[in-house]
């Protein structure tokens, strides 16, 4: 998936998420590889202070995805929302994954 990018949030969220649960580490995985192919389809905008991002759910266990896409930053200018400063050298298709979480964990109310 070269079109992927994850954030070290992401990463760091991911593997605290999957410590102990290999069958949510793969649900998570098959998302990702399937989104890819249109990351547009069953998102939601964020608005307010997650401006420039969007939403997906993974299942219904109430694990989310948050994510940028790069043809998105460049038509709505949220370069520096997303902090996508190389986003002109990256592919429209190209998607940025800034966290995974999981609807529990309110203190980041995306
Ligand atoms: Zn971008």
């Amino acid at each position: 998936m070269d079109r992927a990018y994850f954030t070290q949030d992401f990463r760091k969220h991911l593997e605290k998420l999957v410590k102990r649960d290999s069958v949510l580490k793969g649900r998570i995985q098959s998302k990702i590889e399937d989104m890819m192919n249109d990351p547009f389809r069953n998102s939601e905008e964020l608005v307010g202070a997650f401006k420039g991002k969007r939403r997906m759910y993974i299942g219904k266990a109430g694990h989310r995805l948050i994510y940028g896409i790069c043809r998105e930053c460049r038509e709505k200018n949220h370069q520096n929302l997303n902090s996508c400063l190389d986003c002109n050298s990256k592919d429209d298709t190209t998607v940025i994954f800034f966290d995974v979480i999981h609807r529990s964990e309110g203190y980041r109310n995306y």
